[in-house]
């Protein structure tokens, strides 16, 4: 219900009514309500300490790891977009291990992705494994997880995963994953909640590395969990205070400042990243493309069910290392860089890294806010050098 109207006519906006437009909500979200006095987004609170005479327990803030207004005005923008409560970390990696933290102890089953993000394999093998975790791993594609989850605790799940791009029915493992009594975490980085939002598919856990397209602006790492269960919320933000992989104070407050373009940003990365897919399908000089938004992509009817559109990132394939790094040298206007999901375009040869099943000529192409004509351009000139 929207509040009635002012005396004063003007028109009253609160960020959290149900009857107005989910992009209107993202906009005001943890921002001050409009009619009151002060700064709309005030500036990050750099404090280590608070003034806090006596009982601590009547203080609201008291010490800089357990809490900071600049992260609380984060976290509930955060659960406006997630539908749930959202807890701030350091990073995309401190809010996995939050999540695994909570979760697993030494005897506990971990059912993951062998296509997933490469850190979070390698922190469940060296890690996890060396702690007692048993970790059962199935590719993304296809739902092959859902035939490893008898006895299983945690079921992390990665769609679209980074970087193949492989997409994997969320409703169907999270309903699984339930029937068995096992817990469910999504790494949705590259879709953004914005995007694709595992809470309302009936996730425990929603999971992302904010360093991408969510911030947009390659200016900050971050991450954050987000859950519809109070007590989850509690323990995760208890591990926080305790292992101290908290966010810092300026890094959030820009945050908060880059979600309120997200909508824009998605729209126009989405729409030029399709483009860009489509005009890579129909060249001769390319292997293979990997995008959820292509027909012609095995897993594009389940993505589309999900998802609102199919993300920032294109992968393909150049078939050679040599003919790959020859594309990437003669990019004009996009540059040589890891990550992904920001305004400006960015591209590299993925194999250069190691640890992902991938090809030695495998592009993973980030498409930003450029006008897709430009980018077409770009790219059609560099594969025409090859
Ligand atoms: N999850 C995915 C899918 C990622 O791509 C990344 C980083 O690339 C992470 C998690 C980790 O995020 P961060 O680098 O912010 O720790």
């Amino acid at each position: 219900m929207r509040p009635p109207p002012r005396p004063d006519g003007r028109p009253t906006l609160l960020s959290y009514s149900p009857d107005m437009h989910r992009d209107t909500a993202i906009l005001h979200a943890g921002y001050r309500n409009p009619h009151d006095a002060g700064a709309s987004l005030p500036g990050p609170q750099f404090s280590s300490t608070f003034t806090t005479p006596g009982d601590p327990s009547q203080h609201a803030w008291t010490y800089g790891r357990f809490h900071n207004p600049t992260w609380t005005g984060w976290e509930q923008a955060l659960g406006v977009l997630e539908g749930g409560e959202a807890v701030a970390y350091a990073s995309g990696m401190a809010a996995t291990m939050a999540v695994f933290g909570v979760t697993l102890k030494p005897g506990s089953v971990l059912v993951l992705p062998s296509d997933c993000y490469y850190s979070t394999r390698v922190v469940a093998a060296n890690w996890l494994g060396s702690i007692g975790v048993q970790i059962r791993q199935a590719p993304t594609p296809g739902g092959a997880q859902a035939a490893l989850l008898d006895g299983a605790t945690l079921l992390w799940i990665e769609t679209p995963s980074n970087p193949q791009l492989d997409v994997c029915d969320l409703r169907l493992l999270i309903d699984a994953a339930r029937a068995k009594g096992v817990v469910t975490a999504v790494d949705n980085t590259t879709a953004t909640a914005y995007l694709q939002q595992p809470l309302a598919l009936g996730a425990t856990y929603s999971v992302a590395s904010d360093t991408k397209m969510l911030t947009g602006h390659s200016d900050v790492l971050l991450g954050h969990v987000a859950t519809a269960d109070p007590e989850r919320a509690t323990a995760l933000r208890l591990w926080r205070t305790q292992h101290g992989a908290i966010p810092g104070p300026m890094e959030v407050w820009l945050a908060h400042r880059s979600l309120a373009t997200l909508p824009l940003r998605a729209r126009q990365q989405c729409d030029s990243a399709l483009r860009l897919a489509t005009a890579l399908a129909a060249s001769r000089d390319v292997a293979a493309v990997h995008y959820p938004g292509l027909a012609s992509h095995p897993g594009h009817a389940i993505a589309a069910r999900q998802m609102t559109a199919f993300g920032a990132v294109v992968s393909f394939d150049l078939g050679t290392r040599p003919r790959a790094e020859a594309f990437l040298r003669a990019l004009a206007i996009v540059r040589e860089a890891t990550s992904f999901g920001g305004v400006h375009s960015s591209a590299e040869r993925r194999a250069r890294w190691g640890g992902d099943a991938i090809g030695e000529g495998f592009i993973r192409f980030s498409v930003g806010c450029e006008p897709a004509d430009d980018l077409i351009a770009d790219v059609s000139q560099a594969l025409g050098r090859l």
